[in-house]
């Protein structure tokens, strides 16, 4: 009889196009399905990931029949004991590329060779791998565009269809994680969930993308970033469905943005909590009791700077933020408020349904002027320009601050300028962001005559 292999899901939550498992597959041999909750992952991670991630694997234990198993604990323990149970010596998993991925998968590797079990780490939760697209001269791209053209000549593999798998059942599964009753309002999790919302999107606003994507008060962006977290959908799916209209290669950029901050966090795995451009650490930031109010009324939404407060009371409510707020809210902690771009990208990561260490720390490291192909230090969002440019409508502002709701379009960006005065229940201005913006220049200068 055909031994059984393992296969071991962690990123690529999904049962189309999927290499790994098909070659777990391949040839008949059955199949046991397993996920592994890890406490080093597990643990750091907020309600809203794991209940998205607990609502995935419910849909991907139905979709393989009740055949995927759940065990908990260190995954070399566990994928030795269950070879045992059920008298196989391969394991098959996607690559991981991450910082904590690939020391795991070495050790998980060796630990496994030494009972005598290969281990076959195959494809990748990008459309290229890691460590593919390089310089000429061999070395990692620091600047997004020509890493963009690189990455598009490079190429990527076509979609494949679905796995036929024969999955090995009656192995037993320890209690599958649960929903936290707390959680934001998530999206429906699953393979056909991902598919609906992409469908939508490829079908329609993918055309008005270009525009779309800056105005967070319209549903203009695709929303598939938590499925693309948990690899429900993979990235090379999306792409070979877009045709050569530019705003498709707009979309295409950003999904190739992701794949540039993964590549740069594989070649500087210290880029995760630390600035990326070690000099720009030396930055002054706030320190004392008033750091914590400040950093409180952030993180609450309670700044009195309504793009903030809409983008940071999105976060809590819906475990997301559109990408242009997140941008101008991580501007304002940095350079408004003083404080450390590691604790937003903290309160982030906590929050996030779709939290990836590589696309967050990157993100705030653009923002922040620490990162790579970041923006320079000295541009500072303007949180009320910003907000008349990308929400003239108020319509973002109206949905996450009702207590704003009855401001006219002008007056809605700064309510403390409505001649019957701020509305009741909602704050004024915690900082002055004029004055705060030259401080924050000032800062800089001074970081850089430090450098001479
Ligand atoms: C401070 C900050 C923190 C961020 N943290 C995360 C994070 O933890 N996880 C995360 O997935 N994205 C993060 N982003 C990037 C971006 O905001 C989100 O990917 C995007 O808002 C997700 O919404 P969407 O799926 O509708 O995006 P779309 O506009 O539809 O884009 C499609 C996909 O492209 C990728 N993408 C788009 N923009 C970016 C970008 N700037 N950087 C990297 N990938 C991008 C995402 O996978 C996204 O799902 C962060 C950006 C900033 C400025």
């Amino acid at each position: 009889m055909t031994k059984p292999a393992i296969f071991w899901f962690r990123r690529d939550l999904r049962l189309t196009d999927h290499p790994a498992l098909d070659e777990a597959a391949a040839d008949g041999r059955p199949v046991l399905p397993v996920f592994i909750s890890d406490p080093a992952l597990r643990n750091p991670s907020g309600e809203n990931r794991l209940t998205f991630l607990a609502e995935t694997l419910d849909w991907l234990r139905d979709a393989t029949e009740g055949a995927l198993v759940h065990r908990q604990g260190s995954p070399a323990v566990v994928l030795r004991e269950l070879a045992a149970e059920v008298g196989t010596d391969t394991v098959y998993a996607t690559d991981d590329h991450g910082p904590y991925g690939r020391g795991r998968d070495t050790a998980v590797g060796e630990s496994l060779a030494a009972a005598g079990i290969s281990t076959h780490y195959r494809d990748a939760v990008y459309a290229v791998p890691p460590g593919s697209v390089v310089t000429g001269g061999g070395t990692s791209y620091k600047v997004f565009t020509p890493f963009f053209k690189a990455w598009k000549s490079h190429g990527w593999l076509d979609p494949a269809g679905p796995v036929a798998a024969d999955w090995l059942d009656g192995v037993t599964s320890e209690p599958f994680p649960s929903s936290a009753p707390t959680a934001a309002k998530l999206p429906v999790a699953g393979e056909q969930a991902a598919w609906d919302r992409a469908e939508w999107f490829l079908e329609g606003p993918v055309f008005d993308y270009s525009v779309g994507r800056d105005r967070p008060g319209v549903d203009g962006t695709s929303r598939l970033s938590p499925y693309l977290k948990w690899g429900t959908i993979h990235p090379r799916q999306l792409l070979a469905r877009l045709g050569p209209d530019p705003a498709e290669d707009v979309f295409r950029s950003e999904l190739a943005w992701r794949e540039f901050y993964a590549e740069v966090l594989f070649q500087r795995p210290d880029s995760a909590r630390a600035s990326f451009v070690p000099k720009m650490s030396g930055i002054e930031v706030d320190s004392g009791p008033n750091t914590d109010q400040h950093f409180s009324a952030w993180c609450q939404g309670q700044t009195g700077y309504p793009i903030v407060d809409a983008g940071m009371r999105q976060l809590l409510a819906e475990g997301w933020m559109h990408n242009r707020v997140r941008m101008i809210v991580a501007s304002f902690l940095v350079k408004d408020l003083h404080l450390d771009w590691q604790r937003g990208a903290r309160w982030f990561m906590k929050h996030l349904v779709d939290g990836d260490l590589a696309s967050n720390s990157h993100g705030w490291q653009w923002v922040a002027g620490t990162g790579t192909d970041a923006s320079p230090y000295f541009r500072v969002f303007n949180p009320i320009t910003q907000s008349r440019k990308f929400d003239p409508e108020g319509e973002y502002l109206r949905r996450w601050l009702p207590e704003l709701a009855h401001l006219s379009n002008k007056q809605i960006h700064e309510p403390w300028t409505d001649p019957v005065g701020a509305p009741a229940g909602y704050p004024g201005p915690m900082v002055d962001h004029g004055k705060e913006r030259k401080e924050s220049l000032r800062r800089y200068d001074e970081l850089k005559a430090s450098w001479q």
